[in-house]
């Protein structure tokens, strides 16, 4: 099979934000409050159509309805406009029309509009799911039942860790493993129609500086697990004619979102 296909276009969607302290982002940080969009990323292939990675949020509109007390403890920003859905239709899609559906891992800001899938073949790292039903105490908080219940009706391909799968076959769209931050944590990369190659992190890491210093963050299952993905990204991003998008760095997203959501 030939490995040089391409992606044809990629969305990075108008996403919900937070604010979070710094210390959530990298172990040893903190006393400063950060922006951080929560993305979801639309990639349509010339034969296989569309893929989504990551769903973001629920609650379009009124967070504190859906999210509680959380929505005010992140001072979570989520117009209506920005719900999935209506973003698809914007761009001349329907949630149905979505294939696939790959997901960096099962924490609520990742997880919000699973719901829309139920239809769609799912990648999923192995051990996510079960994870996430008896998580560890200090990240109970992370995991929304609804969106378990959600995912609970995907049709889920669980990827090994330490295996790289390739969807289509032609190179365009790779998962990578990456566990660490979760069990089953998972990126993404893209071959754009120019030939180079976009890394997208998923949660492993949260800000460029996870990478360079190789240093996660409180909340991850796997604090030496961690480091072997922060490693491979580093990596990643030192290859040429590659970038390392990380999905959370809001200095990323203004520069992946320079010319609105259609990256490429
Ligand atoms: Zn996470």
């Amino acid at each position: 099979m030939a490995s040089s296909g391409t992606i044809k276009h990629l969305w990075a969607l108008d996403a919900p934000m937070l604010k979070v302290d710094k210390s959530i982002m990298i172990l040893g940080a903190g006393g400063e409050l950060v922006s951080l969009p929560s993305p979801s990323f639309l990639i349509e292939h010339a034969e296989h159509g569309l893929l989504i990675f990551d769903t973001g949020l629920a609650g379009a509109g009124d967070p504190a309805s859906t999210y509680g007390p959380l929505a005010e403890l992140f001072a979570i920003e989520f117009p209506a406009e920005r719900a999935l859905d209506r973003q698809l239709e914007s761009l001349g899609f329907s949630t149905a029309d979505v294939e696939r559906v790959v997901i960096s891992h099962l924490h609520f800001d990742h997880t919000g509009g699973l719901e829309h899938f139920a239809g769609a073949q799912g990648y999923i790292g192995s051990g996510e799911l079960r994870y996430a039903r008896t998580p560890d105490n200090h990240v109970k908080g992370f995991f929304r039942q609804e969106d378990l219940d959600a995912a609970d009706r995907i049709d889920w391909c669980e990827v090994p860790a330490g295996y790289d799968h390739d969807v289509f076959g032609d190179g365009s769209v790779v998962v990578l493993s990456l566990p660490g931050h979760t069990p089953g944590s998972l990126g993404l990369k893209l071959r754009l129609p120019d030939g180079s190659t976009l890394v997208l992190s998923g949660d492993v890491a949260h800000i460029q500086d996870n990478i360079s210093c190789c240093v996660g963050m409180p909340a991850d299952s796997d604090t030496v697990g961690a480091i072997e993905s922060l490693k491979k990204l580093k990596l990643l991003r030192s290859q040429p004619n590659t970038t390392v998008v990380v999905n959370h760095d809001i200095d990323d997203w203004n520069r992946l979102r320079a010319n609105g959501r259609q990256v490429v």
